[in-house]
């Protein structure tokens, strides 16, 4: 047996789930199994999520409402209207505190409800609640005798209740559009709807509509002078309300066989049953309702001879008159004051999320601007570091091509046609200064001889040794060039004779190195030819030519010696002096 107790409790909570769904799925049918099955729910109160726990409230607060326990119904449905986690249970209950201040004549609050429930509808919500919403909102607005609104609100609910496809919802709904037809005194209309109604609330046992229906429709019978029929039709309704203990329905069925006891003559019974009327209506404070039946009991009393009671029930049908129409006053004025505060608030709404909209826009075109100028600067920044790059590689490359162009390509020193373009120069500065300039053409002696015995490739090695002895002799303002094969031009600016000669010997010696640092035995001399000049106007060329004899006369002379160019006062008449050192 044990075990059986412990399978029971661990499989409860499904069972659990799906008894609040047929509890709330069947929340008319009978107050009596609904607080059965309510109780047999509560006794796993422990186990019930929050959810759930939130849901059974709302039928707590329903079945309060129902039996007339206001005060618990409203506490009820106010927490769960502070519920925004459950959208749905707070549907549930505003629409739930809509019908509560509609039925205590608390208009305004109403109102105030119907207008946060209905801008709390989405396309989500669950469309049982946006059912119960605009049914209610109907209730609400035939009540405040505003019928084209409630009518916009009833054609909602209808098709909600089509959407869903559950008949019950579809009866209440029937229901509301029967008694607004009855309401707007289309009679003829209001039967055959009622009819309808109550046919189709029956099939589904919707007793409760089923009572409210037979209410109206009794009515509609009594107005056609079908006294027996009215009066069946109105005792059903009674017993049907008794038995789902709908209270306020009860006044008003009470109130109806009164009056139709009244139509009847039958004066002790209409003042029997607008008594009854009065005794549940005062409680529940149903204005309009207490005026019916105080008219009824006043005038069944004077009937009946009972003064007394007649001037009673008349002091109190005066009273009942005023509350009556302080609260019609106050129900239309409620009306106007939630529809003003209620557009007021969706203007500031409208205003406020255009605002935000607005401010989000400057944001998103701010942060886009910024995005832009960012872009643009890094762009820029691209570019220029991409110009300068180019600009970086095209100066490197034109001083590699520019070298190229001024350079010997085996010796690294300068070529003839730069060495003579930078000698031009420095020569015509000597030639304006005055100071004395001095060339000195060289040929490598025997060199020949060097390629025939030891092969080209150490020939060219021997030209970039001499290159290099020569550049190692010669000062920072001197020259240095090859103007040939092995000949070579060293070119002095402010040097004189004494001094080249110095510059010469320095280069011999450096030659004479040569040989150490090759591993053939090479030695390695050269000729030197000398010419100088000091001012005057003779051309660089004339110079170099003069070096050149000299150099050739160095060389007819046994080479590996230094000539000096002397010349006479007129060059092209007296022929040439030299001068040659060993
Ligand atoms: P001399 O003393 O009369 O000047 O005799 P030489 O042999 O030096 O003169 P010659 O003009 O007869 O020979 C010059 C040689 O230099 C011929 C040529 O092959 C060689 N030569 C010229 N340029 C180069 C070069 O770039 N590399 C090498 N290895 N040899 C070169
Ligand atoms: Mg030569
Ligand atoms: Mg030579």
């Amino acid at each position: 047996m044990w075990f059986y107790c412990f399978a029971a409790a661990a499989e409860v909570s499904v069972p659990l789930e799906q008894a609040i769904n047929e509890l709330e799925a069947e929340r008319w049918k009978s107050r009596h199994m609904q607080q059965q099955k309510l109780d047999d729910i509560l006794r796993y109160q422990s186990q019930l999520t929050l959810q759930q726990q939130t849901r059974i409230n709302i039928i707590q607060a329903q079945l309060a409402l129902l039996d007339g326990n206001y005060g618990t119904a409203e506490q009820l449905a106010s927490a769960i209207a502070q519920r925004t986690e459950f959208p749905n249970s707070q549907l549930a209950a505003y629409s739930l505190l809509m019908n509560l201040a509609n039925l205590r004549g608390q208009y305004e609050t109403a109102f105030y409800y119907m207008y946060r429930g209905e801008a709390l509808l989405t396309p989500e919500s669950d469309p049982r609640r946006r059912y119960e919403i605009y049914s209610s909102s109907a209730n609400l607005l035939i009540n405040a005798q505003i019928y084209d609104q409630a009518e916009s609100r009833l054609a909602s609910a209808q098709g909600l209740a089509k959407e869903i496809a559950d008949p019950k919802l579809s009866c209440s709904a029937q229901y509301v559009q029967a008694k607004l037809a009855y309401l707007r005194q289309q009679y003829e209309s209001a039967g055959r709807l009622l009819q309808a109604q109550i046919e189709q609330c029956r099939a589904i046992n919707e007793s409760l509509f089923v009572g409210a229906g037979l209410v109206w429709y009794g009515r509609t019978q009594a107005y056609e002078e079908q006294h027996e029929a009215a009066q069946k039709t109105l005792f059903e309704a009674l017993n049907s309300l008794q038995q789902n203990g709908f209270k306020a329905g009860i006044v008003k069925a009470n109130l109806s066989l009164a009056e139709l006891y009244l139509r009847t003559n039958q004066f002790d019974l209409a003042l029997q049953y607008a008594k009854e009327s009065i005794a549940m209506g005062a409680k529940l404070e149903q204005w309009q309702d207490l005026v019916g039946a105080y008219q009824v009991a006043a005038l069944a009393a004077e009937r009946l001879g009972d003064l007394d009671d007649a001037l009673y029930y008349e002091r109190l049908l005066q009273q009942a008159s005023e509350q009556s129409l302080v609260q019609s006053k106050a129900i239309r004025l409620a009306y106007l004051k939630a529809r003003f505060s209620s557009t007021a608030e969706q203007q500031k709404i409208t205003l406020f999320k255009t605002e935000n909209e607005l401010a989000s826009l400057r944001k998103e075109a701010a942060l886009t601007h910024r995005w832009l100028i960012v872009l643009g600067l890094f762009a820029t920044c691209c570019v220029c570091a991409l110009l300068f790059v180019m600009l970086i590689r095209s100066r490197k490359e034109h001083r590699h091509y520019r070298q190229l162009s001024q350079t010997d390509s085996l010796t690294n020193i300068f070529n003839r046609r730069y060495s003579l373009e930078l000698a031009e120069k420095r020569y015509r500065a000597c030639l304006v200064e005055q100071t004395p300039f001095t060339v000195v053409m060289i040929d490598v002696d025997h060199f020949k001889s060097v390629n025939d015995t030891f092969g080209h490739a150490i020939g060219d090695q021997v030209l970039k040794h001499v290159a290099n002895q020569l550049s190692l002799a010669i000062r920072k303002r001197d020259i240095v060039g090859r103007t040939g094969g092995e000949e070579f031009a060293l070119f002095l600016p402010s040097s004189d004779e004494a001094q080249t000669k110095a510059v010469v010997e320095r280069c011999r010696a450096n030659l004479a190195t040569i040989r150490d640092k090759m591993s053939q035995q090479i030695e390695v001399t050269a000729s030197f030819g000398i010419a100088s000049a000091t001012g005057g106007k003779l051309p660089l060329e004339a110079l170099i030519r003069r070096a050149d004899e000299a150099l050739y006369d160095a060389k007819s002379a046994g080479r590996n010696r230094l000539v000096v160019y002397r010349s006479g006062k007129d060059v092209d008449s007296q022929p040439s002096q030299y001068e040659v050192m060993l």
